[in-house]
């Protein structure tokens, strides 16, 4: 680290002191007023010491799964190699048991974490139809929601679908 660089690094944590709220008081708060270390109610569909799999609670998108990391971390760089891979595998995973059950037209991998920085992928079937397409989820509306036509192709038992081929797919 050159001279320019630490001179830097003490400025801002010399703020972070005058503050009262070094890096460490920081993060922890992040952990207990995070919702997914404190998660109530979820629906998952698998889980191991890793990883869980949860079923996301969205009318406009039956299927839609999240892959969250069990650990309070916020970026994948800050996993281990083997744990990138690890958390990788089972996001793949999901996409292919989705691609499978729900049979969608398009697949969206996403993770962001901006409200909630706890390293988590969201997996979540698209249809050319659905209520925001071609826009992500979070996008601008761009039509109703032909709830017929999403009946008519969703099974009725998806998740106990998507729990046993995830099962099947990584035990
Ligand atoms: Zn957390």
């Amino acid at each position: 680290m050159g001279r320019a660089d630490s001179s830097h690094y003490i400025a801002l944590s010399e703020q972070r002191r005058m503050r009262g709220r070094p890096p460490v008081i920081l993060e922890h708060a992040a952990m207990t007023q995070c919702e997914l270390c404190h998660a109530q109610g979820e629906v998952v569909l698998w889980q191991n010491e890793n990883c869980r799999v949860i079923s996301v609670v969205d009318n406009d998108y039956p299927g839609f799964c999240r892959v969250v990391w069990q650990q309070h971390v916020k970026e994948m760089t800050d996993l281990k190699t083997d744990e990138q891979q690890k958390i990788m595998y089972v996001v793949f995973a999901v996409e292919q048991a989705i691609r499978e059950v729900m049979q969608p037209d398009k697949i969206n991998l996403a993770s962001l974490g901006n409200v909630t920085p706890h390293l988590h992928w969201h997996v979540i079937p698209r249809y050319t139809d659905d209520r925001h397409f071609p826009n992500s989820v979070w996008g601008k509306p761009q039509r109703k929601l032909a709830r017929l036509a999403f009946a008519e192709r969703t099974p009725a038992d998806w998740q106990t679908r998507l729990s046993m081929r995830i099962q099947q797919i990584l035990n």
